[in-house]
């Protein structure tokens, strides 16, 4: 999990990320989201049914088509899980420019603890983000915003939320490229932060913007410098190769 970062010095951590993902093609509540009290989540409108003459109960809206869901959060926040939104719409083109299709990976903002999406039980008050890998009906990553504001954001402002949404996502994405790579421990953790370099770099050049400056400002929200070797690694590597990642210091 990035951006609690104190997961570099556990071993028996729980797998949990932190990142924020669009789904390309999320159609119902994040499964997660029921157990979010005090963070309710609503449906964005809904999206006008593209087809006139449905059976009387099908479902009007294609799933293709249906609007995604977006977490009610405290104004202090809402520059902040903007960000995060956005990251996670660039992690979405991102993945499916290189991968051809949707990572399929939904993110759950919320900015009180209390009946947060699949809590870990260790470090929940440093923590700032996680994904819910055994979430069996979908793949989603819990964002906390008060501890993404404190850890990610006042450090490295957005080039560190996006390095945060590219690890989060990549625990789900490399694991997708490559199933060896659901390690759990420090290993997992810098291939997803390679992968998190990979998607940094490769972002601010589409973007226009400095990709070493981007790297070193998201450099400011890591804390171990196996990580800060990972993130600038990925970054001159193809985000695949971040699959087989190996810090030297674990070779
Ligand atoms: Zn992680």
């Amino acid at each position: 999990m990035a951006g609690s970062i104190d997961d570099m010095n556990t071993t028996t951590r729980a797998k949990l990320i932190t990142a924020g993902l669009l789904a390309a093609a999320v159609s119902v509540l994040p499964a997660c989201s029921t157990q979010v009290s005090g963070t309710a989540v609503e449906p964005a409108a809904a999206a006008p049914a593209t087809t006139t003459a449905a059976a009387p109960y099908s479902n009007p809206v294609p799933e293709t088509t249906a609007p995604r869901m977006k977490p009610i959060v405290a104004p202090e926040y809402e520059e902040l899980a903007n960000t995060v939104d956005e990251a996670a719409e660039w992690f979405a083109n991102f993945w499916v420019a290189n991968q051809g299709g949707p990572l399929g990976v939904d993110i759950v903002q919320f900015d009180r603890i209390e009946g947060a999406p699949c809590l870990p039980d260790n470090g929940v008050s440093v923590n700032s983000a996680w994904i819910c890998p055994n979430d069996p009906v979908k793949r989603s990553i819990a964002v906390y915003l008060p501890n993404t504001q404190k850890y990610v954001w006042e450090k490295g402002g957005e080039s560190a939320v996006f390095w945060l949404v590219g690890h989060e996502a990549s625990h789900y994405g490399l694991v997708d490229l490559d199933l060896s790579v659901d390690t759990g421990g420090n290993l997992e953790e810098l291939r997803a932060t390679c992968g998190a370099g990979s998607f940094v770099a490769t972002v601010a050049r589409e973007r226009g913007l400095d990709a070493e400056a981007e790297l070193n400002n998201a450099d400011k929200a890591l804390r171990f410098v196996e990580e800060t070797d990972a993130l600038k690694d990925g970054a001159n590597m193809k985000y695949e190769a971040c699959t087989t990642y190996v810090h030297p210091s674990m070779r």
